[in-house]
Formats: structure tokens, C-alpha cells, sequence
């Protein structure tokens, strides 16, 4: 058991100051930007730069991140931790691109809020309605940041009924911007009846912000001449419209709060860190299969959300990252892997700041710890201290583009296999092996996924590859009723029949008429287009 079980209180309160969450939006919304900001404030970094510094040079030696470095994307995901306002603040990082969404389905599950961001000239885009649906399943609370009024964007209050209409959730409108574009003065704090003014740069951090106090303050005649009336305007149409902000709601995930900004002029970014600390949950109770795990019980749990190799090209190593659901995490701890059914020795887990690894001397629920992995991790793993869980709602999604893979070298197939297996379980593409034999058949959301599996193939494991088309559309996790009927389906279908990498049977359609027949032939088979991990 854990050392600290003499001190609840004190674990109370630590697990009470944490906040974990991920930024969620649309490519060129304006994530990395701020990003970049919230870690300026939350006094992480000096220099606004580090981020943007990160995505295009950092791991410049690496192979596979060659390729993002080509497509001045990133594809890597971190963890950075730091301080604000006497909280522990996790921001998970996810990657941006569209064809990496898989990876931030399940850096999604690790958290407990996330921060949408919206580009006001664009407004709702298919990645964010995507990542809003996996938010959705969690009912996870979500603060919306509508970002770029330092420019000719759309109106305000069409943005808020798009929210609304297009992604379902409604709208608390906390800030409201005061003109856009060359004419953006300001956003009006609707809940402190203040404004807040607008001055571009980025060389402030707007604790010197000017402000201008209650709604009728001739000093806003003065200042807005043009203006004035307008807000005044607007603020009594919003409040007549839209419905306050409430807690509750916003902890069901059902409200969203809204502010207004700009991320690379640094403001609105402070609204956004009190929102988190004020107003996003502490870690919460996780369901552990057998029951529900709350973050202040004692004994150590958690599991792995993601693992990422060669994060820094001088280590070549993998990481595992693991969100702590309970206890306390120390050097040396030994606890119990599920999966394997044996005991595991953890020291040397990394912390990340601002993305810089140190060692971390101990963590608590909401945290994320970095385990060094050398292939006895996967994704969706449980550790404990003993108590047999298993954590639940890890997605694998079903992919819907595919290929066949054979090594250009006979003599490198066992070569091939390996590498691919180990891809498979870090989660960097899904591997099938058909009943039939033949070639192993590689299943991807995106196609960028298979240009970085076959860049880390060559460069980690020597491998050279063909890679087919496969005439497959999707495929299909299935569970049935009873024995007899997995033999006869099987049977029936083997030419279609895969296993996937921890050998549960998938169907491979090749086209959604044969998919719809197939089910409406085997009612008492369940085809299921996502599977959890575990
Ligand atoms: P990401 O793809 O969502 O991470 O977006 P980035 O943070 O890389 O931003 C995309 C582009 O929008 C970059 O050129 C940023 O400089 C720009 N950008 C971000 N925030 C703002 C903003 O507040 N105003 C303006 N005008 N541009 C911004």
C-alpha cells in the first residue's frame, strides 16, 4: 500500500489542485498559439516561442519526424505540468493533425476538461465537431475560446448560434468582444461587468491590462466614442438571450463558457487559466471496471493512454504515458501489471515541463507520469497495487484505410513482423493478420499514419516494405453469442476474417452493401465499428 495512507487530508488537497485537460480544435485554429500562451502566463516558459520552436526544429534528427518536419505538422503529443494560482495545471497536448485524430481520441480519455478553440473567421470545422462527439461520450466539461478578433471575422453572435446549432451544446457567453479586426477594442466581462481593452503585441503579459468598471461608466462614452452604444446593446441582447453560466451544466458538459480573444496578441488567455482553476473539476472518479476508482483513495492506480517512441532522438527510447487515477506515485513503487499478471518495479517516470523531461519525485491523481518502456506496455493498460482493475473507455476506432505490407527483402519478413507488432501495440497504426495467412493487412484512420510507420520501419527496424492496396472499406470487431456460432460465422466468412494485435476477431468488408447484408444474415452477431483497449 501507499506510504502516505497517515495523510488523506493532505492528498485531498493535492488531488482538489490539480486540473487535467487538452485543447481541442481544428488545424490552424490557433492551438500551438495558445498553447504557447497559457504556458507564458502560467509562468512556464520566459519567451513566447517555445512551442512553435518545438514543432518545427526540435526533433530535426529524428527519421520519423522527418516527415513531420516536411509537412510542418506535429504529430507528437506531450504532457506539460506547471502552476497557476496555487493550482497543479496538466495540459496534455494533442496532435493537430487530422490524420493523427485517433492518437487524440485517447489522449482525451485521460482528462478531465478540455479547452475548445475556435477560429472566428472559420467558426465550427469538421475536426472540431469530430473531437467535440469523443468529448461527448465522456461528457467531458468543455470552456470555449473564440480566437483571431484582431481580425475581419464573422459575427459574434452567428458563432455562438453555430456552436449551439452544429455541435449541440449550449452557449454562456462570459466575455463579449467590443468590434473586430482593426476596430477590436476590447471584450466586456459580462459576469464582472468590466472591460477588459484590447492592445495588440505580444511582448505584455496583461496583468497591466487597462479596465473600465460597470456598463454606464462615462469613462466608456469617453474611451468608445463609436462603440458604446452598440455594447450596451449587445450585452443586454445576450443577457436577455443566452442563459447564465451554470456549474452544474457545465460539469454535465451540457454548457459551455465562452470567451472571446486573441491568443497570439495574449488576450483573453488569462480568462481562460481562472476558468480552469475556477471552474474545471478536479480529477475525477474513474470507472475501473469493477467499480468506480475516486482520485483521493490511497492505494496507487492508473493507465496508459499513449506511447510514443523516440521523443527525444538522444534517448531512443518509448514512453508510456499513464494518467494516475489514485495514490500516490513514488520512486520504486512496485505494482501489479493487469495484463501480464505480474509485478512491476516503477522509478525514473518523467514529468514533463513545458517540455523538458525531469524526473519526478512523486504525482497524484490528474497527473501524468512517463514510464520508460520497453515493450511491456500497451495502450489501455492498468497498473495497481494489487487490486485487480481494469480501466475502461480507451478507444480503438475502426479504420477505413488500408494496406497490405511485405518486406521488399524475403530474408527481412520475421524483421517486418516484429516491427510491425511493436507499431501495432504502441498504437501507430492498427496491424491484422488474416485467418487465411498472407500478408500482414495495416488498417489507418489517416494516410499520413502509413507514411510515418513506413519511415519508422526503415529507420528503426531496417525494414524495407511494399505496401499494397487492400480492397477493404472498413472492419468490424465482432463478439457473439456462444461458441458455436463464432465457428460457423467464422467458418463462413474466413476469407474475410482478421486478427487484430491482441487477437480478437474483426470482419474486413469490402464495401458497406456487403457489411449491411452480412448483418442483417447473422442478427445474433455483434458488429461493433470501435473496440476499448484491455
Ligand atoms: P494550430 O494549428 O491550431 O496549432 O494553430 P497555430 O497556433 O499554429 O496558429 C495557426 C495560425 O494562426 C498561425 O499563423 C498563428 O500565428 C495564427 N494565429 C493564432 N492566433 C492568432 C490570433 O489571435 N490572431 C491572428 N491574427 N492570428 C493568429
Amino acid at each position: 500500500m501507499s506510504n502516505d495512507t497517515a495523510f488523506p487530508a493532505e492528498r485531498l488537497r493535492e488531488v482538489a489542485r490539480r486540473r487535467t485537460f487538452a485543447i481541442i480544435s481544428h488545424p490552424d485554429a490557433g492551438k500551438t498559439t495558445l498553447t504557447e500562451k497559457l504556458l507564458l502566463f502560467g509562468g512556464a516558459i520566459q519567451l513566447a516561442g517555445t512551442v512553435k520552436a518545438r514543432k518545427s526544429s526540435r526533433h530535426a534528427t529524428s527519421d520519423w519526424m522527418e516527415v513531420e518536419k516536411q509537412r510542418g505538422i506535429s504529430v507528437t503529443s506531450s504532457v506539460m505540468q506547471f502552476e497557476y494560482a496555487g493550482h497543479v495545471i496538466n495540459l496534455l497536448d494533442t496532435p493537430g493533425h487530422e490524420d493523427f485524430s485517433e492518437d487524440t481520441y485517447r489522449v482525451l480519455t485521460a482528462v478531465d476538461a478540455a479547452v475548445m478553440v475556435i477560429d472566428a473567421a472559420k467558426g465550427v470545422e469538421a475536426q472540431t465537431i469530430k473531437l467535440l462527439e469523443v468529448c461527448r461520450l465522456r461528457n467531458t466539461p468543455i470552456i470555449t475560446f473564440v480566437n483571431k478578433l484582431d481580425r475581419e471575422v464573422r459575427e459574434p453572435i452567428e458563432l455562438i448560434e453555430e456552436i449551439e446549432s452544429v455541435l449541440k451544446i449550449d452557449c454562456a457567453p462570459i466575455t463579449w468582444p467590443i468590434g473586430m479586426g482593426k476596430h477590436f477594442r476590447g471584450v466586456w466581462h459580462l459576469q464582472r461587468a468590466r472591460l477588459m481593452r484590447f492592445t495588440p503585441g505580444e511582448d505584455k503579459v496583461s496583468a497591466q491590462q487597462e479596465v473600465i468598471e460597470g456598463l454606464n461608466n462615462p469613462a466608456l462614452d469617453a474611451a468608445f466614442p463609436d462603440e458604446v452604444a452598440r455594447l450596451r446593446g449587445d450585452v443586454e441582447l445576450i443577457q436577455g438571450a443566452s442563459a447564465p453560466f451554470d456549474l452544474k451544466r457545465f460539469l454535465a458538459g451540457e454548457q459551455t463558457p465562452v470567451f472571446f480573444g486573441s491568443a497570439i496578441n495574449n488576450f483573453g488567455v488569462q480568462e481562460i487559466l481562472q476558468a480552469l482553476v475556477e471552474w474545471a473539476p478536479p480529477p475525477q472518479p474513474r470507472d475501473g471496471g469493477t467499480r468506480m476508482v475516486q482520485p483521493a483513495e490511497p492505494a496507487f492506480t492508473g493507465f496508459v493512454f499513449k506511447i510514443q517512441a523516440n521523443m527525444d532522438p538522444k534517448h531512443r527510447d518509448r514512453i508510456a504515458f499513464f494518467r494516475i487515477c489514485s495514490g500516490r506515485y513514488s520512486s520504486g513503487m512496485k505494482v501489479s501489471h493487469m495484463r501480464l499478471k505480474r509485478e512491476m518495479k516503477l522509478s525514473n517516470a518523467l514529468t514533463f515541463m513545458a517540455n523538458e523531461r525531469v524526473h519526478m519525485a512523486d504525482g497524484v491523481a490528474g497527473d501524468i507520469i512517463g514510464i520508460h518502456n520497453h515493450g511491456q506496455l500497451q495502450i489501455g493498460d492498468t497498473l495497481t497495487e494489487g487490486e485487480v482493475l481494469q480501466f475502461k473507455g480507451i478507444p480503438y476506432f475502426a479504420p477505413e484505410l488500408f494496406r497490405s505490407a511485405r518486406s521488399r527483402d524475403p530474408m527481412k519478413s520475421k524483421q517486418l513482423q516484429k516491427g510491425l507488432r511493436e507499431l501495432g501495440e504502441e498504437g501507430a497504426i492498427q496491424v491484422f493478420e488474416p485467418f487465411s495467412g498472407g500478408d500482414l493487412l495495416l488498417g489507418a484512420v489517416g494516410q499520413l499514419q502509413f507514411e510515418v510507420v513506413a519511415a519508422r520501419l526503415q529507420a528503426e527496424y531496417k525494414v524495407d516494405a511494399i505496401y499494397d492496396a487492400a480492397d477493404i472499406y472498413t472492419a468490424r470487431w465482432l463478439t457473439f453469442p456462444d461458441e458455436a456460432t463464432r465457428r460457423n460465422f467464422e467458418n463462413e466468412q474466413y476469407n474475410r476474417m482478421a486478427k487484430d494485435v491482441d487477437g480478437n476477431p474483426v470482419y474486413l468488408a469490402t464495401n458497406r452493401y456487403n457489411l449491411n447484408i452480412l448483418m442483417e444474415k447473422w442478427p445474433q452477431v455483434a458488429f461493433h465499428a470501435t473496440r476499448e483497449h484491455g
